[in-house]
C-alpha cells in the first residue's frame, strides 16, 4: 500500500496523471514470485513433499513431476481454490535425433482443428464440446441467483472449476498434438497467425484463433527443445491456389473438396492448403501429393 501511496504522491507531484490507489480485495490476489528461488525463499524439503516459503513457513506439496536443472524462480499461485507452486527451471536442451521431413499445417475449420500436408485431418477433441455445454448451464443458473448469496458463491466456484478443466484439457490436447508433430518432423510449417488475421476473413477462421496462437506457442517451445524447426509463414492465398500447377481460384473457401479447373488436380481443401503453406517456406515440395485422387482423406489422430 505504502508503495502504491508513493507513487500516487510521485506522480500527482510530476503532474502526471495521478489514479488513486484502488481497493484490491484477496480475489483479487492470485499469485507472488520469488525471484531468486534458486538462492533464497524457497527451499525443497522432506525428500519432495514439502515446500519451505520464506515468510509463510512448509506446506505439504504434490510434485507433478520432479524438479530438473537449475531452479530459477518459484511462483505461488491460486486458480480458484487450488494452490500451485511453479518452478521455472534452466535446462539443458533435449535435441532428437535428425529428421529431413517436413510438414505444412493448415489450422483447420470446424471440425477440424488442423490439417497436414500429409492429409491428416486433426479433430479437437469431442468432450471440448461437452464441456462446453455444461459450462453454458452452470452459467445460466448463476445470474439466476440472488447477488451475494450463497448458492451464487457456491455456483460461482463450480463455474470457475469448470472453466479451469476446459481450459487443462485444451492444454493437454495441444501438448500431445505438439509432440507428436514434433517428435515425427524435422520442420512444421506454419500460417503466421498475425498475418492470417487480415489476410483471411473473420467469418472463416476467427473463432478459433486464441486457441492456435496457444498451441503454436506449446509447439515452438517443443521444437525448440528438441532442436528442430517451426517456421511461419505468409498464409496469403494458400487456401486458393492449386498446389499441383499454382493456378488461383478466386473463391474457393466454401468448397471442401478442391478440383484445379486448370489440371485436374482434386484435393481436400484444406489439405492443398496445407501443401501451399509448406511451399511457402521455401522446401522443395514432395511430390508424392501430386496425384489426382484426393491422398489420405478421412485419417485422423485419435487423441489419447
Ligand atoms: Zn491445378
Amino acid at each position: 500500500m505504502d508503495k502504491a501511496f508513493q507513487g500516487f504522491f510521485r506522480r500527482v507531484r510530476a503532474g502526471q496523471k495521478a489514479g488513486y490507489p484502488r481497493f484490491k480485495g484477496r480475489e483479487r490476489y492470485d499469485s507472488f514470485t520469488f525471484p531468486q528461488a534458486g538462492q533464497t525463499g524457497v527451499k525443497v524439503q522432506g525428500g519432495g513433499k514439502r515446500v519451505f516459503l520464506h515468510g509463510i513457513g512448509s506446506v505439504k506439496c504434490k510434485f507433478h513431476r520432479p524438479l530438473e536443472g537449475e531452479v530459477k524462480t518459484a511462483t505461488v499461485k491460486r486458480e480458484g481454490e487450488h494452490w500451485y507452486i511453479v518452478f521455472v527451471c534452466e535446462t539443458e536442451p533435449n535435441p532428437l535425433p535428425e529428421n529431413r521431413a517436413a510438414v505444412g499445417i493448415d489450422l483447420g475449420t470446424n471440425p477440424h482443428f488442423l490439417v497436414t500436408s500429409e492429409g491428416e485431418l486433426v479433430e479437437a477433441p469431442r468432450y471440448f464440446q461437452k464441456a462446453q455445454a455444461k459450462l453454458a448451464r452452470t452459467q445460466r443458473s448463476v445470474t439466476k441467483k440472488r447477488r451475494g448469496s450463497n448458492r451464487r458463491r457456491k455456483l460461482k466456484m463450480r463455474l470457475a472449476r469448470q472453466h479451469r478443466k476446459i481450459a487443462n484439457q485444451r492444454k493437454d490436447f495441444h501438448h500431445k498434438l505438439a509432440r507428436r508433430l514434433v517428435n515425427r518432423y524435422g520442420t512444421v510449417v506454419h500460417e503466421d497467425l498475425n498475418i492470417l488475421g487480415l489476410a483471411r476473413s473473420r467469418t472463416a477462421k476467427g473463432v478459433q484463433d486464441a486457441g492456435w496462437a496457444a498451441f503454436l506457442q506449446t509447439l515452438a517451445y517443443k521444437a525448440e527443445e528438441a532442436g528442430r524447426r517451426v517456421v511461419g509463414v505468409d498464409p496469403k492465398h494458400t487456401s486458393q491456389d492449386c498446389p499441383v500447377c499454382g493456378h488461383r481460384e478466386k473463391k474457393p473457401l466454401w468448397v471442401r473438396e478442391f478440383t484445379c479447373p486448370a489440371c485436374g488436380a482434386s484435393l481436400h481443401r484444406d489439405v492443398a492448403a496445407a501443401i501451399n503453406v509448406l511451399a511457402r517456406s521455401g522446401r522443395a515440395p514432395d511430390r508424392r501429393w501430386a496425384r489426382t485422387e484426393p491422398s489420405g482423406m478421412g485419417t485422423a489422430w485419435a487423441v489419447p
